[in-house]
């Protein structure tokens, strides 16, 4: 057992069991022993990597997009550039070295980054020094915005429902012979799980991330109001079913009550819960990374790139191109949707 472990086992066993929402929250960004408030889990010697982190070319076809929106509504002149949880700042990284040739690009933006974990602000600031930092996105200015969020909702907490009759019971962390365990409340009528009585059944476990609608209306809200695009790749699917909680620990599967604040915690993304709080502005077609990446011509990029590379260093490339893209590994897991403005067309790769 971790120190968090230990923490949250007395805490429980004075105060009583807590959500799987309320778990994942001092987990992932409790401010001593959180998984991200204390570390930087990500690469090949950490516990996981992400799609910026395995090849450049990701974030700058990203960056080519959001380019492409800004030239697509008249080039505004004073827009914000946002990304929420930008781990290492790779991807931004990427995007801003892509556009330096796309005229007017850099003079009219602002780097925003919506981060909550002090240690990986320190990398951000590395890698993007003129970047400005949010809690939270309410903060970010009212102009056009342009923003990308990789891998962000997949680490916010998220509740879980065990359906019975047309009531739920929640999966709730509890102790049991002094360590924690899960457990079920008793049933209760939930307005909020009202629209998945229909596609669910007896025994049925839905899941339900608590920030995402206050986030997703916010970032609709300015993109409606002042123009802009969002895209928002992560793995998961438009209404996912079952349990989909994960604990990863050096590239494995971990259980995830065995070591708390240790290994990374995340949830498949509802995509369904992405585009209708966005509204009023509208959401494209969900898209598969791999087909959203090759839309936007990755394969011509890595063979440009494959040009100036021999031996090792080709053959990484080589297996770059192929994990973010490929059916079998990163390709159809990952999923792309985009938010836009009704009065605009739907960014690059993407369909309405
Ligand atoms: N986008 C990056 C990192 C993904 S990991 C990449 O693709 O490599 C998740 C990121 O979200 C981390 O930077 C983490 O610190 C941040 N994060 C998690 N929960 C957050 C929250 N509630 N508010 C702000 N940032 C958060």
């Amino acid at each position: 057992m971790t120190a968090l472990g230990d923490l949250l086992v007395a805490r429980i066993a004075r105060t009583g069991p807590i959500s799987l929402a309320d778990y994942m929250a001092d987990c992932l960004m409790h401010p001593e022993h959180g998984y991200y408030a204390t570390r930087d889990p990500f690469g090949q010697s950490g516990d996981f990597i992400t799609a910026p982190e395995i090849s450049q070319m990701f974030g700058e076809l990203i960056g080519l997009s959001l380019a492409q929106s800004w030239i697509d509504q008249g080039s505004p002149d004073a827009i914000t550039v946002a990304e929420l949880g930008p781990g290492r700042g790779t991807l931004m990284a990427d995007v801003l070295r892509a556009t330096k040739a796309v005229p007017g690009f850099h003079g009219a933006l602002t780097v925003h980054f919506i981060e909550a974990s002090p240690v990986l602000r320190k990398s951000q600031a590395t890698a993007v020094p003129d970047a400005i930092w949010h809690d939270g996105v309410d903060t970010l200015p009212d102009q056009p915005l342009f923003l990308i969020a990789n891998e962000f909702f997949d680490a916010l907490p998220i509740r879980q429902f065990v359906r019975e009759g047309d009531g739920w019971r929640e999966k709730m962390v509890g102790v049991t012979d002094q360590a924690l365990s899960f457990g079920l409340s008793s049933a209760a009528h939930l307005g909020l799980l009202e629209h998945r009585l229909a596609d669910t059944g007896e025994g049925d476990l839905v899941e339900l991330c608590t920030a995402l609608p206050a986030i997703m209306q916010a970032i609709g809200t300015k993109i409606d109001a002042h123009g802009g695009a969002a895209l928002v790749i992560d793995y998961g699917d438009w209404q996912s079913q079952g349990d989909t909680l994960q604990a990863l620990k050096a590239h494995d599967h971990v259980d995830p009550l065995s070591t708390p604040g240790a290994n990374d915690l995340t949830a498949h993304v509802d995509f369904a819960a992405i585009a209708h709080n966005a509204a009023p502005a509208k959401f494209t077609r969900l898209t598969t990374q791999g087909v959203f990446l090759e839309r936007l011509g990755i394969t011509a990029r890595a063979q440009t790139l494959a040009q100036s590379l021999t031996g090792t260093a080709r053959q990484a490339h080589v297996l770059a191109h192929r994990r973010l893209t490929h059916p079998a590994e990163m390709g159809d897991l990952f999923k792309v949707m985009g938010i836009y403005p009704a009065t605009a067309t739907p960014p690059a790769g993407l369909e309405p």
